[in-house]
């Protein structure tokens, strides 16, 4: 993989040089958040090609040299920015001409990842925590920033993107109303994830608690008996109704720390990706963080 890396790089850049620069716009998504908030801006009818295919866990990814062309080639590339996705970063240094980067890393206030007690940490790299997306706040900026993005692009279509870009905002900010009254009458303050931990900002905005087996972007999935144990004592301490699972990850752990501890499963979506099925259903960033409420207030009751 490292070694073909330049080859294709080089490939991709020349791919990039020599396509003349079409009618219709192209906007690259790496991943689900930066797809979502590109088509809530720029509407369903348009062509936003997402690199990351539905259902398939993100940590896992690596990009393919038709990725590689396809991001050099673009007039905008969206991504989350951060240590998983380095290739996009000296793909885009690496060219001449390259598409307007748009990286969600770089609208809103950073944290550093964290190691909490009974956390599964072992080697792991602490680094920026990349999954800035599951704040609403944080999500709003970037919304508003991408429309500015994108208007640069294409002025003539500016009072649309507004309009879109308004409309969605209008119902983050409802949601986030409603996970802050959700929050403030719940009997629990804490969450435990028997899974990673891509929900820093999420707690963090909403000021809640919470015990994790690894930290964001752990490559590690396999907690020690000393973890599942922490865990387990952990739930029933604040003698939790539901251990949390994230999408697209094995159910396996929480349900051995569930049985354990005497309580049921949930699985909260953190949208690093989507999961098929609710890729083919059309939900969205909006509609599954509202799934994530009616979640949250039965696992916090
Ligand atoms: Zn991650």
């Amino acid at each position: 993989m490292r070694f073909s890396m330049l080859a294709i790089i080089s490939l991709a850049v020349l791919a990039g040089c020599s396509t003349a620069s079409s009618h219709q716009y192209s906007a690259v998504a790496v991943d689900f958040p930066s797809y979502d908030a590109l088509r809530a801006i720029m509407g369903d009818d348009d062509d936003i090609l997402m690199l990351l295919p539905p259902g398939v866990e993100s940590h896992g990814y690596e990009p393919t040299p038709k990725d590689m062309i396809a991001v050099a080639d673009a007039d905008i590339v969206v991504y989350t920015g951060g240590h998983s996705q380095d290739w996009v970063d000296r793909l885009l240094s690496a060219s001449d001409d390259p598409p307007l980067c748009f990286r969600l890393i770089d609208q809103v206030e950073l944290l550093s990842e964290e190691s909490r007690e009974g956390m599964e940490d072992r080697g792991h790299h602490h680094g920026i925590d990349e999954h800035v997306w599951t704040s609403i706040p944080n999500e709003i900026s970037i919304i508003n920033n991408l429309a500015d993005a994108l208007i640069s692009l294409d002025s003539e279509r500016a009072e649309e993107f507004l309009h879109n870009a308004d409309a969605y905002i209008a119902e983050l900010e409802a949601l986030d109303e409603k996970i802050r009254k959700i929050v403030a009458a719940s009997r629990l303050d804490t969450l435990i994830f028997a899974s990673r931990f891509p929900l820093l900002y999420f707690v963090s905005e909403y000021g809640l608690e919470y015990y994790a087996a690894f930290p964001g972007c752990a490559e590690e999935t396999e907690p020690s008996a000393r973890t599942i144990a922490f865990l387990i004592d952990k739930a029933k301490e604040i003698d939790a109704g539901y251990v949390m699972n994230i999408e697209l990850s094995s159910a396996l752990i929480a349900r051995t720390i569930a049985e354990e501890a005497g309580c049921g499963v949930l699985v909260f979506n953190s949208m690093h990706n989507i999961t098929l099925n609710d890729y083919l259903a059309g939900e969205t960033y909006l509609t599954l963080m509202a799934r994530n409420a009616e979640v949250l207030e039965e696992a916090l009751s």
